[in-house]
C-alpha cells in the first residue's frame, strides 16, 4: 500500500551497528519526514480507534510513538522504562538478550482495572523485548489488544515468544 511503500522508504540500513555482523534498521529518517511521520501516526491511529484506552510505548523509539498516537486518539500514554527509571513502585521484568539479560518495568498503579492496552514499539526482532512488556502489562492489571510495530524481522520469530497475543506490523522482512 501506499503507507507501506512511504514508511519503508523513510527506513535505512546501518550494517555492523551496534555490533559486527547487525544490521540496524535506523528510523530517524522516518521520524524527521513530517508527512511519513503524520501518516504512520494517523493510519496506526485509525486501526484502533474505539478499541483501546490506553497507549504503551517501550522505551525508547516506542515512546515516539506511541505518544503521537496516543495524541492522534485523544488518549493517555504509559512508558515501559528500562529497570531504575520509573520513580514509583515498579514492576519489574527481566528477559533474555541475545548475549546476557536486561530489564524492564512498569508502574503498579500505571492502568485502572481492565484497561485496554495498544503496545507500541518501533522493531520487533527476538521479541523478548515486547513480551516482557506483555507480561508486565498484564500484571498490572491491564490487557494487551495488540502489539504494534513498524517493522518485523519475521526470521527471528519474535511472534512466537508472545504466544496468543495478537501482533501487527506494518511492514515485515
Ligand atoms: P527484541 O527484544 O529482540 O524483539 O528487540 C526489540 C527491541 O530492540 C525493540 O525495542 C527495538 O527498538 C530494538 N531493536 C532491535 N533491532 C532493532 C533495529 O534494527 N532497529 C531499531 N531497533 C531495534
Amino acid at each position: 500500500t501506499g503507507i507501506q511503500q512511504l514508511v519503508a522508504s523513510k527506513l535505512r540500513d546501518i550494517p555492523d551497528f551496534p555490533q559486527p555482523g547487525v544490521v540496524f534498521r535506523d528510523f530517524t529518517p522516518l521520524l524527521a519526514d513530517g508527512a511519513a511521520l503524520g501518516a504512520l501516526v494517523r493510519d496506526t491511529a485509525a486501526r484502533y480507534a474505539g478499541r483501546v484506552d490506553v497507549v504503551v510505548g517501550i522505551e525508547a523509539r516506542g515512546f515516539i510513538l506511541a505518544a503521537a498516537v496516543a495524541y492522534e486518539l485523544g488518549l493517555g500514554m504509559v512508558p515501559v522504562r528500562k529497570a531504575g527509571k520509573l520513580p514509583g513502585k515498579t514492576y519489574r521484568q527481566s528477559y533474555a538478550l541475545e548475549y546476557g539479560t536486561a530489564e524492564i518495568e512498569v508502574h503498579t498503579d500505571a492502568f485502572p482495572p481492565g484497561q485496554r492496552v495498544l503496545v507500541l514499539d518501533d522493531v520487533l526482532a527476538t521479541g523478548g523485548t515486547a513480551e516482557a512488556a506483555c507480561s508486565l502489562i498484564e500484571r498490572a492489571g491491564a490487557s494487551v489488544v495488540a502489539v504494534e510495530v513498524v517493522l518485523e524481522l519475521a526470521f527471528l520469530e519474535g511472534r512466537r515468544r508472545l504466544g496468543d497475543r495478537t501482533v501487527n506490523a506494518l511492514l515485515t522482512v
